[in-house]
């Protein structure tokens, strides 16, 4: 036991390893959860006293081995308090150690530099938002491809803050909505993508993992994807996401995209979209041209995981008065009479956190006090779920993110946290949602 102790996680790992007779596939998975384990701070001897307290440690052969290893994975899903509240553990011995590593809440600096494809420097589009960013600071480049290929060393993380790329998107312009996203009961579910990467810095954010580094490449030629839009709408009505891969919201000064696909949808009676931002702004309302077929979705979260996990963006108070005072101007503004109006509250990604029920229990009530309710079109809930091949980059390039580290559940190619947990997390927050506003829409992902 005292040996335990003293030794470095490094060490406990290999005697870990050793004591469960582990195969290369074993050692991978306990390379990812001691990686967890080191990020989040915790206690490994805690967990390995578990083991034993169990039996479960040391093993006799490979096969008991794999099940002290799932053990090992199913404690570590969860919050130590969680396993003292449930008794998880049976017999568990106290977990000690400092949980999460709070992140610092550093906010970008915006001085900008400013990349501009060659083909596209006298572009009109080009030279307007070059004009609004005020800055002598330009490169003009073959390809934006060339620049995200930086990567994300924390050299070009800082040098991607203060950079901006100006781009002609080519080949497939629209995409069909993704396993992971919700469709809200649409057949013809799409999203595009007009920006590439965002402002702000969410720990969780699937960008992360998608893109080679996270500078933010505008693409200048939306006229493209108005078209393309066209296409389809000749065929069926489409229901499509416009602000997934970035948020459209906070970039309006220098795009003025969110206008534009207002005014374009209000053109297209066919067509419906979702702006789904963070962003806290309230001019925008007060000369929208509003239309009941441009959703915008706001993602709310409580102020602690805010604080914690997605760095740079406005706080909830913030982004809950953003809506109200949007709610306000619309039914000035519109014939309101029995309908909903076009705004959506997202819960989605819900964050295991210690006391995450009190967080959100918390948030809601804050949501309650200021919002009109009623009037809300619908709600979206899920808990935190992304693709394997996106977690999987994320954990090369931000190995000391506890969030990113977490063992989550392989299901479909998705990880995703265990089912009991997801499913406590999102059928409390629809609850809380249904008890206050019977008959509200609630989305689950499913
Ligand atoms: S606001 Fe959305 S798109 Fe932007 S970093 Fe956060 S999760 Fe990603």
């Amino acid at each position: 036991m005292f040996y335990l102790e003293v030794c470095s996680l490094y060490n406990m790992q290999e005697v870990f390893s050793k004591e469960i007779h582990a195969s290369v596939a074993m050692e991978n998975r306990i390379r990812q959860l001691f990686s967890y384990v080191d990020v989040t701070g915790r206690n490994i001897s805690d967990y390995m006293e578990i083991l034993r307290a169990e039996g479960k440690l040391p093993c006799e052969d490979k096969r008991a081995g794999k099940e002290a290893l799932d053990r090992l994975c199913e404690l570590l899903q969860y919050d130590p308090e969680d396993i003292r509240k449930d008794n998880l553990s049976g017999s568990v011995p106290a977990l000690s150690g400092n949980v999460y590593k709070e992140n610092t809440g550093e906010k970008k600096d915006h001085g900008l530099h400013l990349y501009i494809e060659e083909a596209v420097r006298d572009n009109e589009n080009v030279k307007s938002i070059a004009e609004k960013l005020k800055t002598n600071e330009i490169t003009y480049i073959k390809h934006y491809k060339d620049i995200l290929a930086k990567g994300f060393s924390a050299d070009n993380r800082k040098a991607a803050a203060k950079s901006i790329v100006l781009a002609d998107k080519t080949g497939r312009l629209m995409y069909e909505g993704a396993p992971v996203c919700q469709d809200f009961g649409n057949r013809h579910f799409y999203y595009t993508s007009c920006v590439m990467n965002c402002l702000y810095d969410c720990e969780y954010c699937y960008l992360k993992g998608m893109y080679p580094s996270g500078i933010p490449v505008i693409f200048i030629n939306l006229d493209d994807i108005f078209r393309e839009t066209e296409t389809l709408l000749e065929n069926f009505p489409v229901y499509l996401c416009v602000s997934y891969d970035t948020d459209l919201m906070a970039l309006e000064d220098i795009t003025g995209y969110v206008r534009r696909w207002c005014e374009f949808t209000k053109s297209h009676r066919n067509l419906t979209i979702e702006i789904r931002t963070k962003c806290a702004r309230t001019d925008l309302w007060k000369d929208m041209d509003w239309c009941d077929r441009v959703i915008f979705a706001y993602t709310l979260s409580p102020e602690e995981i805010i604080n914690r996990y997605e760095k740079g963006t406005p706080h909830l108070e913030q982004r809950i008065r953003a809506i109200a005072v949007g709610m306000e101007s619309y039914s000035s503004a519109v014939n309101t009479e029995g309908k909903t109006y076009p705004f959506r509250l997202c819960f989605d990604p819900m964050i295991y956190v210690k006391d995450w029920q009190e967080m959100y229990h918390n948030m809601w009530e804050s949501i309650r006090r200021s919002i009109d309710l009623d009037h809300i079109r619908d709600y979206s809930v899920g808990s935190f779920r992304i693709s394997d091949s996106y977690l999987k980059n994320m954990r090369v390039r931000f190995s000391e993110t506890a969030l990113v580290q977490y063992p989550y559940d392989v299901v479909n190619g998705y990880y995703q946290y265990p089912e009991k947990i997801a499913e406590e997390m999102e059928s409390c927050m629809e609850r809380l949602v249904s008890e206050s506003v019977p008959g509200a829409k609630v989305f689950r992902w499913k």
